[in-house]
């Protein structure tokens, strides 16, 4: 961060990007601004270098072939890791959070690996693909709301030792493993298989990494009756019987 400026980083739009994925560089912006912060928004091409002054830096999820380019290119290029290594927060959804764990399953059947900024290791999950909506409950660390979304993913994803989950889940399968964890984080890296976009069903997790990229403990309140009616919908809908 300097002075009033917030740089956010959206990686890879042509590659990770499902399911409106793309919302959540929205609502961090929006957010950001809404607290008088100047976001510069850059949205890096696959075919781009990744930039290393960046705040806070957003994946999406993707198809398991351009989820294999994405990490080749991201290990190729290191830009994320210099990025990590000077103190940024990086959000990452679905395959992006595969991608920054140790290792996943790529299109191919094979051994892919990640970059290792997540301590959670993926595989391909045996039984049937994880599909529909998620409720559950935020790591207390965290301090935040219930959390919402949806998931569509066939990977499952064991956490090591230095990552804490992100939520236990009460609907949905979360990480997979069934043990009940969905995601992963670590003190500036996060990782989950929630869409949504996720960060517009639960906006306090967008406030959570603008705390952490200004280095404070409470932003100015804004009007969230918007976000509030849109969290109560789904999570009605997520409730009722199928
Ligand atoms: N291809 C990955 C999987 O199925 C990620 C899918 C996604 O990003 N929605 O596990």
């Amino acid at each position: 961060m300097s002075d009033n400026s917030l740089r956010l980083v959206w990686i890879y739009p042509d590659l990770l990007s499902t399911y409106g994925d793309q919302g959540n560089a929205l609502v961090v912006e929006r957010r950001a601004r809404q607290r008088g912060l100047d976001v510069a928004r850059l949205d890096v091409r696959s075919d781009q270098a990744i930039p290393t002054s960046g705040d806070i830096y957003l994946i999406g999820g993707g198809e398991d072939r351009p989820q294999r380019l994405a990490a080749e290119r991201l290990r190729r290029d290191g830009g994320l890791h210099r990025a990590v290594g000077n103190g940024a927060i990086v959000f990452s959804v679905c395959a992006g959070y595969q991608i920054l764990g140790h290792e996943f399953i790529n299109d191919l059947g094979q051994r892919e690996p990640g970059l290792g900024l997540l301590d959670v290791v993926s595989t391909r999950g045996e039984g049937e693909r994880c599909v529909g909506d998620v409720l559950g409950d935020i790591d207390p660390g965290l301090g935040l709301p219930p959390l919402t979304g949806f998931e569509n993913h066939q990977g499952i994803t064991r956490l090591g030792p230095t990552a804490r989950p992100l939520a236990n889940v009460q609907l949905g399968k979360g990480n997979g493993t069934g043990d009940g964890t969905e995601g992963a984080y670590n003190d500036t890296v996060f990782g989950t298989y929630m869409h949504g976009p996720v960060l517009a069903r639960n906006p306090l997790i967008a406030d959570h990494l603008l705390k952490l990229a200004l280095d404070v403990n409470a932003l100015p309140p804004i009007d969230d009756r918007w976000y509030e009616a849109l969290r109560s919908e789904r999570i009605t809908a997520a409730q009722q019987p199928a």
